[in-house]
């Protein structure tokens, strides 16, 4: 168990990590729904105007890309989730140092402590997203 954290709070916890993953899923799905809608169209549609062709390019890129992030997010979630049940949650996974407890409050899912992930972000100033 999480040195910081009570049953209770590790329970609130949880209930909001699931919440979070439903809703994650939730827009994953209607994301993938919308892109297969506009493939559709697509495909239907015949086109031959550059321009039209290259706006849908960049709708497909825009979606594919909040895909790729929620799927991230979800990953997240379910890290953290699984750091509840082996009693690593608020531990920060580069230092083993307790995270503090107001960044876990405002984000569940938050991994490293605060210092840790300044330097990460120092490190790695692009953002990675998971991949599809
Ligand atoms: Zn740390």
């Amino acid at each position: 168990m999480s040195p910081q954290l009570n049953a209770f709070q590790v329970k609130a916890i949880k209930a909001e990590l699931l919440e979070l993953l439903g809703h994650l899923r939730e827009d994953v799905g209607h994301e993938l729904e919308d892109q297969q809608g506009e493939r559709g169209h697509a495909g239907v549609r015949e086109t031959h105007d550059r321009g039209d062709e290259a706006t849908a390019d960049l709708d497909s890129t825009i979606n594919i890309t909040n895909v790729s992030r929620h799927l991230g997010e979800i990953r997240e979630c379910q890290e953290a989730l699984h750091r509840l049940e082996n009693g690593s949650f608020g531990l920060c996974i580069s230092c083993d140092e307790e995270i503090e407890l107001n960044r876990l409050k405002a984000n569940p899912v938050s991994s490293r402590c605060l210092s840790c992930q300044s330097k990460e972000e120092s490190g790695h100033p692009e953002v990675h997203y998971a991949s599809l």
